[in-house]
Order: C-alpha cells, then sequence, then structure tokens
C-alpha cells in the first residue's frame, strides 16, 4: 500500500478497514478518530498537529514514557540475533531464562516463577488453567469455582472477560459458570453513610459469605485487583484488604493478585499487593513490564502452587507460541534494568506522587468535584452535581465524557469511566509537568461546571 499523501487520506482508511477494540464501530466508521504519529517523553503527538500530556501512560503501560532508548536498542540487538524461538519441547532462550530470574527477584519472595504470556488477558486465562490443575493434581478436582468482583477488569478473552465484572461486557460475554462475583470496594458509590472503614470491612466480608454459599470445597481461587483500574480506580477502604486477607488465610482458597495496571511501581511500591498488604499466590502481570513496548504478560506462580506443579508430573496443557518471545522478554529485561537503574519507583513515590495527590485534592472544593482518591501515581476524580447526596451532572456519566472531551481539547489525555476522571501519568513525569497536567485537568472541570451551570 502506498503511504497516504496526508491525514485526511489516513483516516478515511481507518474508517474504512479497521475495526477498533471497545469503540462503537458504526460511530467510529462514520466519524473516525485521531492517529497518534509520535511522542516523546510524556506527550504524545497526532497528526493534526496536537500535542497532549498524556496523563494515562498509554493504556497504564508507558510507565517510563515514550523515550527509552534502551528498551529499543535491546529490542533491536536481540531481533538481529535470535528474532525467535519456542520455549515447547524443552526449548528456552536467554532472554527469557534473564527476564524470569529477574522477575522472581523484584517480586515478593513466595515468587520464582513464572509462566509467560503475550498479554494480560492470556495471563488471567492462565491463572484459571493453573489454579484447577493445581487442585486436579492435589487431589481436589471438585474445587474449580473462581470468585471475582463486580466492575473489576481482568480482559478481553472469553475467559478474562468472564473473570471480570463489567455490566457491559456480560451482556456481549457468556460468562463461564465456574465464576462468580461479589461486590466492589466502592465506598463513594456504594457505601452510603457507613464510615469508608466500616464499608470496608463489610464488602471484604461478602467474600467469606460467598465462599461459605458455594462450598469451601469447591472454592479454587479468588481474583482482584489491588485497585480496581479501568473500573475507575478504585482505592479501597483501608481495612478493605486485611478483611480479605484474613479471610483467605482462613480458607483454603487461592489469592490472585492482578497486577496488570498496579505492578511495576504504579501504586509507589514496585507492587499494589505491597502496598496493600496482600499476599497473593499468583499475580498476573503485563503492560509495564516492557513499558508497553512490546506484548508481553505472565504469571508469577508462589511456591505453594508452583511445588505441586513442579511435583505433580506430567503435562502441564498450557501455552501460546509466543510464550517468552525473545524480543519481548528483551524489553521486559532492559525496562527492569531503567527501573532499577533509575530508582525511578522510589522517587516517584517520594517526590512526584505525593505532590501529584496532593494538588489533586485542591480540586475537593471545586463545585463539580464530589471525591477526589488515589495512591501513588494513580487517581480519580468523581463528578457530582450536589456535592451533599452526590447527585450526578447527567444521566450515563455525560458529565464526564464532557469533561474527558473538554480536557482533550486543552492538550491534556485523561480517560473516563462512569462518573470519574481518571488518571495515571508516567511515573518520570517531574513535578512541574504534575502542574501542567493540574491546571489543564483545572480548565476541563472549570468548563464542566459552567456547561452544567454549577456554582
Ligand atoms: N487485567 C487488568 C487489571 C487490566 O487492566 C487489563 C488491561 N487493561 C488486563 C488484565 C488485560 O490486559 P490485556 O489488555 O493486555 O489483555
Amino acid at each position: 500500500m502506498n503511504k497516504p499523501a496526508d491525514t485526511a487520506a489516513l483516516k478515511q482508511l481507518d474508517r474504512a478497514h479497521h475495526l477498533h477494540p471497545f469503540t462503537d464501530l458504526h460511530a467510529y466508521a462514520e466519524q473516525g478518530g485521531r492517529i497518534v504519529n509520535r511522542a516523546e517523553h510524556i506527550y504524545i503527538h497526532d497528526t493534526d498537529g496536537n500535542t497532549m500530556l498524556d496523563g494515562m501512560s498509554g493504556l497504564w503501560c508507558c510507565n517510563l514514557g515514550y523515550s527509552q532508548k534502551q528498551i529499543v536498542e535491546a529490542v533491536y540487538r536481540q531481533l538481529q540475533e535470535l528474532p525467535y524461538y519456542n520455549n515447547f519441547f524443552k526449548c528456552s532462550n536467554q532472554p527469557a531464562v534473564e527476564l524470569a530470574t529477574m522477575l522472581s527477584e523484584v517480586t515478593p519472595g513466595q515468587f520464582k516463577h513464572v509462566f509467560f504470556t503475550n498479554s494480560g488477558s492470556e495471563a488471567n486465562d492462565t491463572n484459571i488453567r493453573l489454579v484447577h490443575r493445581y487442585y486436579d493434581l492435589l487431589g481436589k478436582p471438585e474445587k474449580k469455582l473462581i470468585i471475582s468482583r463486580k466492575n473489576a477488569y481482568h480482559g478481553s478473552t472469553i475467559a478474562a472477560g468472564s473473570l471480570g465484572g463489567m455490566a457491559p461486557m456480560h451482556k456481549q460475554v457468556i460468562g463461564l459458570d465456574y465464576i462468580h462475583h461479589i461486590n466492589q470496594p466502592h465506598w463513594f458509590e456504594n457505601g452510603g453513610d457507613m464510615s469508608p472503614e466500616d464499608y470496608g470491612v463489610q464488602v471484604a466480608r461478602e467474600l467469606e459469605a460467598k465462599i461459605d454459599e458455594l462450598g469451601e470445597d469447591k472454592v479454587a481461587a479468588f481474583i482482584a485487583e489491588p485497585v480496581q483500574g479501568a473500573g475507575g480506580v478504585i482505592i479501597p477502604p483501608s481495612t478493605y484488604w486485611p478483611e480479605v486477607q484474613r479471610i483467605c488465610d482462613e480458607r483454603d482458597i487461592l489469592l490472585i493478585a492482578d497486577e496488570v495496571i498496579c505492578g511495576f511501581g504504579r501504586t509507589g511500591k514496585w507492587w499494589g499487593s505491597e502496598t496493600y498488604g496482600m499476599k497473593p499466590h499468583l499475580m498476573t502481570f503485563a503492560k509495564a513490564v516492557t513499558n508497553g513496548y512490546m506484548p508481553l504478560g505472565g504469571v508469577m506462580v508462589g511456591d505453594k502452587v508452583a511445588d505441586v506443579l513442579l511435583a505433580g508430573g506430567g503435562e502441564f496443557a498450557h501455552g501460546l507460541t509466543y510464550s517468552g518471545h525473545p524480543a519481548a522478554c528483551a524489553a521486559g529485561i532492559a525496562t527492569l534494568n531503567v527501573l532499577k537503574e533509575t530508582n525511578i519507583i522510589e522517587t516517584s513515590a517520594t517526590e512526584v506522587a505525593p505532590h501529584f495527590q496532593r494538588r489533586l485534592r485542591e480540586f475537593e472544593s471545586h463545585p463539580v468535584v464530589g471525591q477526589v482518591r488515589g495512591q501513588g501515581m494513580f487517581a480519580a476524580v468523581e463528578l457530582v452535581k450536589d456535592k451533599g447526596s452526590r447527585e450526578r451532572l447527567a444521566p450515563e456519566s455525560a458529565g464526564a465524557v464532557f469533561c474527558r472531551d473538554s480536557a482533550n481539547k486543552n492538550g491534556l489525555m485523561v480517560r473516563q469511566t462512569g462518573d470519574a476522571m481518571i488518571m495515571a501519568p508516567p511515573l518520570v513525569c517531574s513535578t512541574g509537568e504534575i502542574d501542567i497536567l493540574i491546571e489543564k485537568l483545572g480548565i476541563a472541570l472549570d468548563e464542566t461546571a459552567a456547561h452544567y451551570g454549577v456554582k
């Protein structure tokens, strides 16, 4: 195909041939969208000449921004040396071995093994396969049920979509019948007059009630994001995870932490599990493992599960052509090296994130802001018409869509989920760049207040 001469031609071809993920296909075919063609540091550029500060790190993945030469060069070198070989049939490759070793070093002590996939969705599918295999090997084949949470996001394959609790997805996915959902710890939405602490304990105990209802002898695992990301950056009350951990410790069920967004420093520590004191048996990762530069995901398999799989014998009948792809793993190694060499997780946690969180809280007095919540470089701003009653600006989250569009127009890439504005800026932002983000968000909030006549 000849390179399209101009933006209009490119957009026309995009509308004609490209079906986009999580998009109203009919509307997109009519209206088209933005074509991003260049990025550096924390800025993205489109073919219309717009520059935007990326307040979302791509899709929560480019935690180190867009100018990491070390990662690019590592991939280039690897493609020249060994572009591909599989890890089936008693074969391995050096980058996969090295990355597996490095991951076991940067994850909590119980993790010494990794199973590689290409994405977070496949990694969560892999979790189901691992959990079922584990209990089969233990002679407990009846333990097959998995408990997850409403409004969780665990990916888009049939299994990962079933694990997730997104209502619009469940309308389109025939969910797997061995997956059950309990409520999310969303105090602002569901906590009513309860204190966040009391609500946190109450909603955690839904796990205990669900295990009792289904039978401990049938429940295999509980899966959750330390902070629900795509669901709206749902920061759990401080009491939530300790209570869930107590329940998991007392019961014979596995805890799976989906760290696809929280991992690699997003919440201020390497892992969301560390920030919230969780002790998972399995941990899903993807996205920031390669800084978004190559597709890669996987499951960290804790000793409790790995010991059984290794002792059990027999084939684990699961794998992907690109499990442990050498170029993707080379990107992962380079990313981990940058994270370690620059100390960026610690720097962002101690310098930039506190500034980000403090500045965001200045919006608590803004007329359309009902709640600001966040942890590390991760935050949400809930929009309301009335702070007391938490009445929303408009039906179907139209207020937040307006605010998101206004922010985009003003050069800030942020996302809207429900009635909340969502942010996950790159960890490499400076405090000055956080101030620019805050200024642009402030303009969008002012425009939203003016549009809906809220004073
Ligand atoms: N788990 C979580 C927590 C996620 O946020 C996502 C992606 N947003 C996934 C799983 C799925 O990852 P992928 O899109 O790489 O399949």
